[in-house]
């Protein structure tokens, strides 16, 4: 499909793409929307940055627009995401149409999300722990919202969100059209997908385990005495602003404090924080009043903010999907970033399944090394995501560590 024209879309709706600046569909676009329209299930399969919010949001605006009797829910798992999902929605709405719509998110006013449930919104974006809370109140009644979309579902069942899915599920109508995406497709994820979706039609974009392709990245070893020493001299290296990853919460503040004491503009960011203060620090640094953002892997999904330029992996995350998540923050929608990567002699093992993610197949990287070791043209990830190459079926589910299961939602 060359362009958005051929899917019949609402007028107002093609005006709001053309604002956008959204002229071609993007692969995993041009996959679900047509399927979606036709009032299909859609079991989505693609990363962050493809394009996937507006794959989902094209059908949804469309349906309320075209049915004033419909009404959709949109559950994520970060409030962040859920804030940036609306944001998008509510772009594609556009003007002319008066869809109104409310946010839904932890940390939050109730006293504001309960005026705009009292207001009738026919759209609702949330995370799954508040919208439970609005139901056992009964301030929100979904049993004719039949329109549903489960994005990042990994993530939520991650985070523990299992069971809240389970109880939203179940207000809502059984004939209810749902698309649901994942980064990943593990079992517990096959599993859901049969339990809420009818016949749903499976869409993937890309390799689920294959960084986008436009990011140049490096792989630095060192004892882990030099790790700070490095990282000042990479910040100054460098322009434009940039997301530096870390293990933990109080990591994540030390390493900030110590930045901004040595005159660095860096603020932190993890799940301890107020949603306040998350707002802000994101905030922030969209506008640029500070360069650099700390980041736990609370921040490593979702998030667009176009301009990080630079990722830089300073610690290596608790399990190798969320390092194609967390590098997947640069190079948004076809733009170029880098990655860097700190190696401690301690990471190798993490190091390794990392490769072994990425490569399936190939030899692992070498257990020590001690100089710096690049890895852009020419040694990319074998299929590469992002705009280009749309592919039919699933790539490989997940490899935690270790066997108990993923911890980065607990580091966050
Ligand atoms: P997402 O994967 O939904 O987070 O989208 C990643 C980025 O791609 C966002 O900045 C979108 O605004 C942008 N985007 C989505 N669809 C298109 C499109 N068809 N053309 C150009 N940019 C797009």
């Amino acid at each position: 499909m060359e362009n958005f024209n051929g899917f019949n879309l609402p007028p107002a709706l093609i005006q709001a793409l053309q604002k956008l600046g959204f002229t071609k569909p993007t692969p995993i676009q041009a996959q679900a929307i047509p399927l979606a329209l036709t009032g299909r299930d859609v079991l989505g399969s693609a990363q962050t940055g493809t394009g996937k919010t507006a794959a989902f949001g094209i059908p949804l605006v469309t349906r309320l627009i075209n049915n004033p009797s419909s009404a959709a829910l949109v559950l994520t798992p970060t409030r962040e995401l859920a804030t940036q999902v609306l944001k998008q929605l509510t772009e594609l709405i556009g003007h002319p149409t008066h869809i109104r719509t409310a946010l839904l998110i932890g940390g939050d006013s109730m006293g504001k999300q309960l005026g705009q449930l009292r207001a009738q919104p026919r759209l609702i974006v949330g995370t799954p722990g508040r919208i439970n809370d609005h139901l056992m109140r009964r301030s929100v009644n979904l049993s004719k919202t039949d329109f549903l979309v489960l994005d990042e579902t990994d993530r939520m069942l991650d985070m523990g969100f299992g069971v809240q899915l389970e109880k939203i599920v179940k207000h809502m109508p059984t004939d209810r059209q749902t698309l649901m995406f994942s980064a990943t497709m593990p079992t517990n994820i096959m599993k859901m997908a049969a339990q809420y979706l009818r016949n749903p039609e499976r869409i993937a974009v890309g390799s689920t385990i294959a960084a986008a392709p436009k990011i140049k990245q490096e792989l630095i070893h060192m004892p882990e005495t030099e790790k700070y020493g490095k990282l000042v001299n990479l910040l100054e290296e460098r322009n434009g602003s940039i997301i530096v990853f870390v293990k933990t919460k109080h990591g994540a503040d030390r390493l900030a404090q110590k930045l901004v004491k040595h005159n660095h503009s860096a603020d932190a960011i993890h799940g301890d924080l107020r949603q306040r203060q998350r707002d802000r620090v994101i905030q922030n640094f969209r506008d640029r009043k500070h360069r650099i953002m700390v980041a736990t892997d609370v921040a490593a999904r979702g998030l667009d903010i176009p301009h990080i330029e630079h990722v830089i992996n300073y610690d290596l995350p608790q399990a190798p999907e969320d390092y194609i998540h967390r590098i997947g923050r640069t190079a948004r929608a076809g733009a170029e970033g880098s990655a860097v990567c700190l190696i401690t002699p301690a990471d190798g093992e993490k190091w390794r399944a990392i490769h072994r993610l990425m490569h399936p197949g190939e030899a692992p990287p070498p257990r020590s090394a001690n100089a710096p070791r690049r890895f852009g043209n020419s040694d990319k990830p074998r299929s590469p995501g992002g705009f280009k190459g749309p592919r039919k079926g699933f790539g490989g589910g997940p490899r935690p560590f270790n066997r108990g299961g993923r911890s980065a939602a607990k580091a966050s």
